[in-house]
């Protein structure tokens, strides 16, 4: 792991019921984390109230998305102010399954980011190649290409987070080998230092997501770029998400 604090982030994504989700959180608040890592759970919107209300403060809660402004005629969205009204600190915007299979472009996410920001929220921005994007050698343009249209969106990078998630790697149980992740954490992170600032190069925590698990995470996190993790299916397991989040090192 870097200087920045370790962040592991679970993506529960379309999953779960209400009785499932209540059998995770009590998980989860059995579990024990070090003390040293910023431990996040993004719940379907539908049960964020149950999420806040059940689960230990320990554990930050984030949106998987939120709409690129002010809330008002816009159905089907939720809105940011929405989301800081139910106790969410954070929101994934940009994950590989909204840009492929929602179709969400670079810009929309860009306002969604800038919005989300200006709202008090922290954004969980995820950028990420294709498995043809890679095999063209376009992996960094591809990641330089998302960072772009983050950079020119947000006011700031304080309340970033950035998840590298090769489209590849997600939900696929093909992860990206330690030195294939951390090649690209190196290359974002030299991106920032020449598009926005040393200083915010080195504060920026850059995460890895996709089929992490908890036998792949110890030397994922033992990289100098790998400040943390966002993880989907592992992260529906209270006691493996666990030893993820401990896998700080
Ligand atoms: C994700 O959804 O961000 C993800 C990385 O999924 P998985 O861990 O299942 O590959």
């Amino acid at each position: 792991a870097g200087s920045g604090k370790f962040f592991v982030g679970g993506n529960w994504k379309c999953n779960g019921t209400k009785e499932s989700i209540s059998k995770l959180v009590s998980d989860l608040n059995d579990a024990k984390f070090e003390t040293d890592v910023d431990v996040v759970v993004a719940p379907p919107f539908v049960y964020i109230d149950q999420v806040k209300s059940s689960l230990t403060n320990r554990i930050e809660v984030s949106a998987q998305n939120c709409w690129i402004g002010k809330g008002g005629a816009f159905t089907g969205e939720i809105s940011g102010e929405q989301l800081k009204d139910v106790g969410c600190q954070w929101v994934i915007l940009g994950h590989s399954e909204r840009r492929h299979i929602i179709g969400e472009n670079d810009e929309f996410i860009g306002k969604k980011a800038g919005y989300a920001l200006s709202q008090g929220l922290g954004v969980i921005a995820c950028i990420g190649e294709l498995l043809s994007e890679r095999e063209a050698g376009k992996t960094f343009d591809v990641c330089y290409q998302h960072m772009k249209a983050f950079a020119d969106a947000v006011p700031s990078w304080d309340n970033v987070v950035i998840a590298y998630e090769p489209v590849w790697a997600i939900g696929t149980g093909k992860v990206a080998t330690p030195v294939q992740a951390q090649e690209v954490h190196v290359a974002v992170r030299d991106w920032l230092k020449k598009n926005v600032s040393a200083e915010v190069a080195s504060k920026t925590r850059i995460i890895y997501g996709g089929s992490v698990n908890g036998s792949n995470c110890t030397e994922l996190a033992k990289q100098e770029d790998i400040d943390g993790f966002l993880v989907g299916g592992a992260s529906l397991k209270g006691p493996e998400f666990a030893s993820i989040v401990n896998s700080v090192s």
